[in-house]
Parts: structure tokens; C-alpha cells; sequence
């Protein structure tokens, strides 16, 4: 499983907004021990993991491992961390942001929460993640009306990774990332 050598969640913002300036497509996943071990018996979860652009070593355990297996120190970078620290960064240079998950209510407040704690940030989309799949279609025109530069998915794993991997060829956004419960921890 590659893992980013990011130096701290800010080196790792400061290289996602580098690559949309670039006009890259880029897709960012946090490695943790659960998405590692469901990777090694899911041939088809691996490759949406390792196809990923960048990865970051979300989770105390999958640090320890990197260090005893391989000697490697990398530095945790969790993805609530890297989550907080791109929404700082689009509110400083004019990046739109778009979220997508979580239940109605928790989408709406953290909406509020945002326009309160990030004023200059475009919020270019909120919706809540309980939809039928039939729906997907219509909400990634719905993202690619948005001119989003950044889109985090909060549906949990592996549903969000797998969301991204099916939508990404349509999806027009430039950065991609699963987020898990960062919009729970957002609205609080
Ligand atoms: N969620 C969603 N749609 C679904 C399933 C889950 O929007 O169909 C949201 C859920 O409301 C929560 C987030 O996905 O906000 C999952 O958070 P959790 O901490 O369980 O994710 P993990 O980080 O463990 O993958």
C-alpha cells in the first residue's frame, strides 16, 4: 500500500492545491488498518486504493506498522486533519468546495457551520448522503454544474472510495477525497 511521505496536514494541503492549480485530476485516500485489511481480500477495494494519486497515513496503527515492518517513520496525517486544513486553504485562495454525506440534518448544520467559521469560503454545494443510487447520476451534474475544485465524500468506507472510483471518469472536479465522518465532527 503506497503511502504519501506528507510532512504534516498542511505539507499535504499545500500539494493537493499545488495539483489543481496544475490542473491535474487528483484523488486523495486515508489509509487506516480497516482499509488495509479489506484491500488484501478485495482485489477490486486494492485497486481503487492504490490508484489513488495521493495516500495518507490516517491511522496510529498503520504508522506503527510502516515502522516496524519497513523502518519507516512517516508522519500521521488523518484525513478530519487534512479535511480541516483544505477548507482553510480554498477559503485563502478562492477554491470552491462541495460535501457530499452525511445525514440531512448534520448536512444542513454543517453547511451553517461553515458560512460561520470559513465566511469567505464558496460552499458551492451541500447535499446529505442518503440517496438512492439511481440518483448518482444526477448528482454529479449537479457537482460538475458546481465548478467545485474540491469534492469530500462522507458516506463512510468503503462506500465513499467506491462512490469516487465509479463517478470519477464523469466528475469534473479536480480533487476528490473520502472523508468519513469529518462532517459529523464539522457540525459539531
Ligand atoms: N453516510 C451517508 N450515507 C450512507 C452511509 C453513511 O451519508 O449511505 C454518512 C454517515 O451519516 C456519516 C458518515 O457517512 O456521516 C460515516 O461516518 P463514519 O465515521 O462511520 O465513517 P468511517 O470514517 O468510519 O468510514
Amino acid at each position: 500500500m503506497p503511502i504519501s511521505c506528507f510532512r504534516s496536514p498542511g505539507h499535504a494541503a499545500a500539494c493537493v492545491t499545488d495539483a489543481i492549480k496544475r490542473g491535474e485530476k487528483t484523488y486523495c485516500v486515508a489509509i487506516n488498518p480497516e482499509k488495509v485489511r479489506l484491500a488484501r481480500g478485495d482485489t477490486t477495494f486494492h485497486e481503487i486504493v492504490r490508484n489513488a494519486t495521493f495516500h495518507i497515513c490516517d491511522g496510529a496503527g498503520t504508522a506503527a506498522a510502516m515502522r516496524i515492518l519497513w523502518g519507516m517513520r512517516i508522519p500521521r496525517v488523518t484525513g478530519v486533519g487534512l479535511f480541516f486544513e483544505l477548507l482553510a486553504l480554498a477559503e485563502r485562495e478562492g477554491l470552491r468546495v462541495f460535501l457530499l454525506g452525511a445525514d440531512p440534518k448534520t448536512s444542513a448544520h454543517a453547511r451553517d457551520i461553515l458560512h460561520r467559521s470559513y465566511p469567505r469560503l464558496q460552499c458551492v454545494g451541500c447535499r446529505d448522503g442518503y440517496f438512492r443510487a439511481d440518483e448518482s447520476p444526477a448528482i454529479v451534474e449537479e457537482i460538475n454544474t458546481s465548478k467545485a475544485d474540491m469534492l469530500f465524500v462522507a458516506l463512510g468506507s468503503p462506500k465513499q472510495e467506491r462512490w469516487i472510483a465509479q463517478y470519477r471518469p464523469q466528475l469534473e472536479t479536480p480533487f476528490c477525497m473520502g472523508v468519513g465522518g469529518s462532517i459529523d465532527v464539522l457540525s459539531g
